[in-house]
């Protein structure tokens, strides 16, 4: 298996050197074999943001190669991330609502109930590798060599892939090398993690069974996802967070207040305010030490069967060459870059997780196509205010641009219009009703200054929201586009009306 990763079969891409297996050798000798590409282009890491480069790049015409060390490509929103968890999140939503007797309520008699986990499993599993397998062939198809192993830059212009041992496989001299390689869980000092019984995000995407109780450290947008999941397959969760709020840094205020009433309706238990100080396994239980984050005085001893540590994620850039480059990281881990994501050295950029702004994949993903294209000599530019977040409970949250907490921070003069789902047609006829529309508006001009909403489709009706905040648009230009009924998305017309005229038409 190993020995084939060197027997590279290259269409676009110029082997000076290539080592074909030879049978007859063993492993050992197989070892001293590697080969030497060219490359107009070498990405470091097959996350969104290294595969979407790699292809856009090679749309590009320029001879690419991706270098990724993991068994599949996709990085870890494919694998750990956006993917598997949003298929355990939409599966246990279908097995709550059975469950729960919501679906007596609609018209369906259901009874007997019962979870399969295994099955929910093998769902999340096949579709993670229908999509990492997609991208495979997506490389194919596109004429991306994907070389597997470690990439290492060893110079402005050469990047080496290594084998598991460290030795080298491939040697590829290249003009430009863009490094995705993206971000890994963030560890809790002094509480190890076994991916059992105390578990990253990674570990409790496969628990084997439904714990009785879980805790979850850290009530951001990843631990409120996978809170959500286990809490309705029947576990007793209990999310700790150090903040006052949840739902991490950017979301507004109301929302997450909003947020954290319904989800508390739904059983998640939350102890905002509180610190975790350590974490002691005594048999199958876990003893975690708790204190107020005020008043260190006011402590507290909580029991769990499985403890999910989730303050989140730092940059990976582990044996990736930069010392040796003279490309420092910043104080959080993070490699500098410039405005076409350059670093320190002009033929070495960077993009996604391993750099500034919000780890998210479409973030990593718009990144990686700027990046090539501004290799190719075209302009290069984000607004990193037209990025939006989500988060994938029941109700989904989502955001763009500014807070009501940053404009009056700015002093800006703003609006609000604001709609509830409980007056949309839509969300009354599917009995979905929870949350609303929020549309901050420039006081002076009407231009919609930020968007946020929790509602049952809010993950796909934001996308509106940006389309329309990328193209500078007003509120009254939403309120008087025409938008189909009945729809969710009318909700957001009506916010807009709101903001504008102040008065929406059926609330
Ligand atoms: C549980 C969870 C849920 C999430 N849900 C969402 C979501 O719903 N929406 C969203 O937008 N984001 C979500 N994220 C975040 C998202 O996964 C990341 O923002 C995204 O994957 C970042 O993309 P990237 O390409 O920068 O890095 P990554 O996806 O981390 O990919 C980096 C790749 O580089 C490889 N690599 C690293 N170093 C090397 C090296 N030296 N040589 C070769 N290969 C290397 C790694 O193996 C990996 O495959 C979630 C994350 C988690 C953990």
């Amino acid at each position: 298996m190993q020995a084939n990763l060197w027997n590279l079969v290259t269409t676009n891409v110029r082997p000076i050197c290539v080592k074909r297996v030879i049978p007859s050798l063993t492993a050992t000798q197989q070892c001293r074999y590697s080969s030497t590409l060219e490359a107009d282009v070498v990405v470091i890491g097959g996350g969104p943001g290294g595969y979407v480069a790699s292809i856009k790049a090679a749309q590009l015409g320029m001879k690419t190669v991706c270098v990724e060390k993991d068994e599949t490509l996709g990085g870890t929103c494919l694998n750990v991330g956006c993917i598997p968890s949003k298929s355990l999140l939409n599966n246990s939503h279908f097995y709550h609502v059975a469950h729960s007797g919501e679906l007596q309520n609609r018209g369906t008699i259901v009874q007997n109930v019962q979870l399969n986990l295994d099955k929910l499993m093998e769902q999340k599993r096949n579709v993670v590798k229908a999509l990492t397998g997609g991208i495979a062939g997506l490389f194919k198809k596109n004429k991306v060599e994907w070389v597997k192993g470690h990439g290492k830059i060893v110079g402005p212009n050469q990047v080496n892939a290594l084998k598991p041992d460290g030795s080298v496989s491939s040697t590829i001299n290249t003009k430009n090398i863009v490094i995705a390689t993206g971000s890994e869980v963030m560890p809790f000092p002094g509480i190890e993690i076994d991916e059992k019984q105390v578990v990253s995000s990674t570990g409790a995407l496969s628990l084997g069974q439904v714990p009785k109780r879980l805790i979850v450290i850290g009530a951001g947008v990843i631990g409120l996802e996978l809170g959500s999941v286990w809490q309705r397959l029947g576990a007793k969760v209990t999310a700790v967070e150090f903040m006052s709020s949840i739902g991490g840094m950017g979301i507004d205020g109301e929302v997450s207040q909003t947020l954290q009433k319904i989800l508390a309706k739904q059983g998640l238990d939350f102890k905002l305010g509180t610190k975790v100080t350590t974490a002691k396994k005594t048999g199958s239980e876990i003893v975690v030490s708790v204190e107020n984050a005020k008043d260190p005085s006011k402590k507290e001893n909580l029991a769990c069967d499985v403890l999910l540590v989730c303050i989140g994620r730092r940059p990976y850039t582990n044996n990736l060459g930069l010392e040796d480059m003279g490309i420092e990281r910043d104080e959080k881990g993070r490699i500098p870059v410039n405005n076409r994501f350059q670093t320190v050295v002009p033929s070495i950029f960077a993009i996604g997780d391993c750099i500034h702004g919000p780890m998210l994949a479409h973030k990593a993903e718009d990144e990686g196509v700027i990046t090539v294209e501004g290799i190719a000599g075209g302009a290069v530019h984000i607004d990193y205010n037209c990025v939006p977040s989500v988060i994938y409970t029941h109700p989904e949250v989502g955001w763009v641009g500014k807070t009501e907490e940053d404009l009056k921070k700015e002093g800006i003069d703003y609006k609000i219009g604001k709609f509830p789902h409980l007056a949309n047609s839509r969300a009354k006829t599917n009995l979905d009703t929870d949350g609303f529309v929020k549309v901050l508006a420039d006081k002076n001009t009407d231009k919609i200054l930020g968007v946020h909403m929790i509602g049952s489709v809010a993950g796909e009706l934001i996308n509106a929201a940006v389309l329309a905040m990328e193209y500078g648009a007003s509120a009254e230009d939403v309120a008087r586009t025409c938008h189909a009924h009945p729809t969710c998305a009318e909700a957001f017309k009506e916010a807009n009306l709101a903001a504008y005229f102040g008065k929406p038409i059926n609330f």
